[in-house]
């Protein structure tokens, strides 16, 4: 296990893409791992009703579990939600349940309903609880959860997949995050883009790869995520594919993109 900087202060990282399927979940649940395989504590949330960072990461959350809708719409403390994952013990998760498809809607009537994550986050955090990172897992939409999610956060990290409609889309994210920045989080930074499911043998991959870098070339990490058999393996075990399967070319992907971001934040 390698040691890795760990950062002055909690770096608060959403990961978004309004796009289904481009590996917003998988990224999150894995580097959550590779970073805390490292040492590093580290907080999952998990913000997406379907709650497939909760499954991946091994966490219980059928719909009786308290979960984080109670957190922002019934202002539970988040320190009675958080659970440890079986995997890593720095590594913890406020899980989602199916109730969380309802939140979009009830949050429209309550009180300061963009800062709601926020707040209940950094209460937490004030409590004393020391993390080096929280990755937030949104869902694939634009809502009210993930307003929450920006708001909530530093740190913007997208995941890319490197396939043909990866950058359509990528603008309107782009100027809704700006939108966040100057009404509700002047912090708000896309700080991080990671490209997924990379499958060296297609010529259009490696075009998609090349565009991104060109157009964010201080944003993009060097770690590229292969397409992998493991990696959509690992969730159906409870485990990231950090612990299923160490040595494969998808968790040491995971484990590199882990060691960029901690060497970035020591850096800034
Ligand atoms: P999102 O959260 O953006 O909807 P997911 O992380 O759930 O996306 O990924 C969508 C699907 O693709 C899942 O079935 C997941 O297992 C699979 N997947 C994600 N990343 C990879 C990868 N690098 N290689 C192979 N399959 C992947
Ligand atoms: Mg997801």
């Amino acid at each position: 296990v390698g040691t890795l900087p760990r950062p002055a202060k909690t770096r608060i990282f959403t990961v978004a893409n309004q796009k289904g399927g481009v590996g917003k979940t998988t990224t999150t649940v894995n580097l959550a791992a590779a970073l805390a395989r490292s040492g590093a504590r580290v907080l999952v949330i998990d913000l997406d009703p379907q709650g497939n960072a909760s499954t991946a990461l091994g966490i219980e959350h059928r719909a009786e579990t308290v979960s984080v809708y109670d957190v922002i719409v019934s202002d539970s403390p988040m320190a009675e939600v958080v659970r440890q994952s079986p995997e890593f013990p720095t590594l913890f998760c406020v899980p989602a349940t199916i109730h969380l498809a309802g939140a979009e809607i009830e949050l429209v009537s309550l009180v300061a309903r963009e800062q709601r994550l926020r707040t209940a986050l950094e209460s937490y955090l004030s409590t004393g609880e020391r993390y080096d990172y929280v990755l937030i897992d949104c869902p694939p939409s634009l809502g009210l959860l993930t307003i929450n999610a920006f708001v909530a956060a530093n740190e913007v990290l997208i995941p890319i997949q490197c396939e043909y409609y990866a950058l359509e889309g990528l603008s309107q994210l782009l100027r809704n995050i700006q939108l966040i920045e100057r009404h509700l989080n002047p912090v708000l930074k896309v700080t991080t883009i990671l490209l997924t499911m990379y499958d060296s043998r297609t010529n259009l991959a490696n075009q998609v790869a090349q565009d991104v870098r060109e157009h964010f070339p201080a944003e993009t990490l060097t770690a590229i995520i292969p397409r992998s058999v493991r990696i959509s393996e690992a969730p159906s075990y409870g485990q990231s594919v950090i612990t299923y399967d160490t040595n494969s070319p998808g968790s040491i992907s995971y484990l590199e993109a882990a060691a960029e971001i901690a060497h970035r934040g020591a850096q800034s």
